[in-house]
């Protein structure tokens, strides 16, 4: 009887397919890719079942070839893979097309076997090879050399063949050539914080748990990470470290290669090709400490025993389009799939997080303190209502600045809006300067040509010369961004170097690397710029830091943006008084007695999140609540907001909170209208029933592009 294999199709396709498979192409291996016929094309699909029968009733079209004779997404993938579609109510075939690198997707062949070199097994034997000369010379090779590696002697031209005859004669074999780990101490000295850490982890590796390690900016997470994970390779495991964001790899990337001579890095910006192969070496288990971004979550791995999130707060473990899942979420699922412990690690702990550290089902491990002498730097509110901002800083701010360099102290300024102001408005009759395409105000750039740049769709605009409204040529910038800063610290401070970071100034990972590496030396400098300035960098001389208009995000409508900015604000004072000099931070603010500025200024981040739970709750938002958001977007607003109304009108007989719809926070973008609502449950089963009637809803409209975004980031 014919086989019939199921398949795993990565196309936006809700279902698997199944197909048959010729007599021609006997063997077939679960996880293994074929090519088969999809509509009017052939495409690579992933073999997920084996069967003799099939509930398709029609016609089955036949498998066309078989590309592989071992499984390449490993059963656990192929698990993840169903829950991140039930999770997500995202169709599985995008599930599988996110999981798999693009050469993979190809049908490029894989290469399996891990490097590695031939052996003499006993090298007195006396043998005897008569006439096959192959083997002689290949043993008189070997005698000489003692051992060779595989490769090597492919070149030289000895065909594998040879080679597998004399390993069946008992003559040679192989020896892996997995890089070698090794561990140095580097003469530090484990905190008493520290320590409790690492022992409480290690006595837990063999089973699942979520250990949060809590350290204030400067704590060494990282040492305890480092031997944990040694822990782990010791075991002869593998090891996946997750870390936010591109920017932060290459210094984390070499840390890891210093201590323990060998990292595989998978991140976004390699070729397909760099990633394919470390994806390979991966799998057949020749690297064991992997250090990726986001999507490295997927990688197959042959024995996994630890995954490592750092900056768990981070947002941009959250994809923003297609599957929207969370890197962090879907690493605690793998893990406790797998049973093996996952480390969480934040100064920052997403509020999440928290909750699910105070309901117990994480376990906490705290590090308060800086090891050494170094000090957590103090938090300062500065009132600057009722004074004059110059490229918005007060006085008195300039002064404070004086002081540090005077002292020889570096500064940083955290202004997180790019450009030169933030919009250009008419004098007379207050009409700003909007995008044509977006309703958002344009931001006004000086550098490198004088220009309005809308932010969301990228148009640029030459200045205006009169206000299109009531003609007045009175057109003024307000609102200060980093280069109008940067222009007024250069009048102010003739003689310091001010440098600017920002999406802007350094568009790639070396000249953020440059920047921040000339601020090792200990000279004076001030460097300006957006959220950039928070990821992980060590500046040991930065004694201040000055913090502009960051507060505007506590009073914004989006209920993550004050968990974002606090965070924000957190992080870059962290990277103040990190040696023996302590820190000052000063917050500009018009509102010093906003609850959120006055907990954070008295106790820090964990006086911001006992406030902020406060209010989630009583607002019954998460983590009190579960939401899903529904957005919508199309070329007229009455349309999509009434295809969402229709929407909701499929769960409009369940329990499930329904919010909206409304427009979205930029009503138009592209020239096109968005609306969005929201779902919100306290119990997540429910959430996910009233999804998946809305996922499965025959309601359609053409042109108007929706999704469903469980668990949103960002409600814009
Ligand atoms: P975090 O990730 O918590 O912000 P890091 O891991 O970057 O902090 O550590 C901050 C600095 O402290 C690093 O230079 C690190 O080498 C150093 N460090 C960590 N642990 C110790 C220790 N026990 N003794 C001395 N220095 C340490
Ligand atoms: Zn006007
Ligand atoms: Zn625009």
């Amino acid at each position: 009887m014919a086989q019939i294999i199921k398949v795993l199709i990565p196309r936006p396709v809700w279902q698997g397919y199944d197909y048959m498979l010729p007599d021609s192409l006997s063997s077939i291996v679960v996880g293994a890719r074929v090519r088969v016929p999809f509509g009017p094309t052939n495409v690579v699909a992933i073999v997920v079942e084996v069967a003799t029968r099939t509930e398709h009733t029609g016609h089955l079209r036949a498998v066309d070839k078989v590309l592989d004779q071992r499984c390449i997404l490993s059963a656990d993938l192929v698990r993840l893979a169903n829950w991140l579609a039930s999770y997500y109510h995202c169709p599985i075939g995008t599930v599988v097309e996110t999981m798999l690198p693009t050469d993979v997707l190809r049908g490029r062949p894989m290469f399996v076997e891990p490097d590695f070199e031939w052996q003499i097994v006993a090298q007195e034997q006396a043998v005897e090879f008569k006439r096959a000369k192959r083997q002689q010379e290949v043993w008189t090779l070997l005698i000489k050399h003692g051992a060779i590696p595989d490769v090597e002697l492919r070149k030289l031209g000895v065909v594998r063949n040879v080679l597998n005859t004399m390993e069946n004669k008992g003559l040679i074999r192989r020896v892996p050539l997995f890089p070698a780990y090794k561990f140095e101490a580097r003469g530090i000295k484990p905190t008493q914080e520290q320590e409790l850490a690492i022992d409480g982890i290690r006595a837990a590796l063999d089973s699942f748990g979520v250990h949060v390690l809590d350290g204030v900016t400067g704590s060494g997470k990282t040492e305890v990470y480092i031997r944990v994970i040694k822990e782990i390779l010791d075991q002869g495991k593998q090891v996946l470290v997750l870390v936010p964001e591109i920017a932060l790899t290459p210094q984390t990337a070499n840390h890891f290669r210093d201590r323990f001579g060998n990292v595989a890095v998978l991140h976004s910006m390699r070729t397909n090709l760099q990633r394919f192969e470390v994806w390979c070496k991966v799998a057949c288990g020749e690297h064991r400490l992997v250090l990726g971004t986001r999507s490295a979550i997927f990688t197959p791995f042959k024995d996994l025993g630890l995954i490592v999130v750092d900056e768990e707060h981070d947002t941009s473990y959250k994809q923003a389009d297609s599957l929207r899942y969370s890197a962090r979420d879907a690493a605690i699922v793998r893990a406790h799939d797998l049973n093996i412990p996952v480390i969480l690690g934040s100064a920052t702990l997403s509020l999440e997080t928290v909750e699910n550290i105070n309901r117990k089902k994480y376990r906490r491990y705290q590090l308060s303190a800086r090891p050494g002498v170094a000090k957590l730097p103090k938090f300062q509110l500065l009132d600057i209502r009722g004074q004059i901002l110059q490229g918005g800083m007060c006085h008195s701010l300039i002064e404070i600045m004086r002081d540090h360099l005077d002292r020889k102290g570096q500064v940083l300024v955290l202004i997180n809006r790019r450009g030169f102001a933030l919009s250009l408005i008419c004098r007379d009759c207050g009409r700003p300067a909007n995008c044509q395409d977006c309703d958002v105000r344009l931001t006004l750039h000086e550098y490198p040509r004088r220009e309005l740049r809308c932010h969301y769709c990228d148009r640029r605009y030459e200045l205006p010369a009169a206000c299109p409204d009531c003609s007045s040529t009175r057109l003024v910038s307000v609102g200060a961004a980093t280069q109008r800063v940067v222009e007024t610290l250069n009048e102010a401070f003739p003689d310091v170097p001010v440098r600017r970071i920002d999406r802007d100034a350094l568009n790639t990972n070396r000249k953020l690397e440059q920047t921040f590496e000339a601020m090792q030396q200990p000279s004076r400098c001030i460097l300006v710029g957006t959220q950039m300035l928070a990821k992980g960098h060590h500046l040991p001389n930065v004694t201040l830091v000055a913090v502009l208009r960051a507060d505007v995000g506590f009073f914004s409508p989006d209920f993550r943006a004050a968990e974002r900015t606090a965070q924000l604000i957190v992080q870059v004072a962290g990277r103040a008084g990190r040696a023996e000099r302590e820190g000052e931070v000063w917050i500009q603010t018009l509102d010093p007695e906003h609850t959120h500025l006055e907990s954070l200024a008295q106790s820090g981040y964990a006086g911001f999140v006992k406030t902020e739970l406060i209010s989630r709750k009583s607002a019954r938002l998460p983590p009190y609540s579960h939401m899903a958001l529904l957005r919508a977007e199309g070329a007229n607003s009455e349309e999509v907001s009434e295809f969402l109304e229709q929407l909701l009108k499929e769960v409009q007989f369940t329990s499930t909170d329904k919010l909206g719809p409304i427009p979205a926070p930029i009503p138009r973008l592209n020239n096109r209208w968005r609306c969005q609502a929201a779902l919100v449950d306290s119990n997540r089963k429910r959430l996910h029933e009233s999804l998946a009637m809305i996922a499965r809803t025959s309601v359609q409209r053409s042109k108007i592009r929706w999704s469903i975004d469980v668990d949103p980031m960002d409600m814009s």
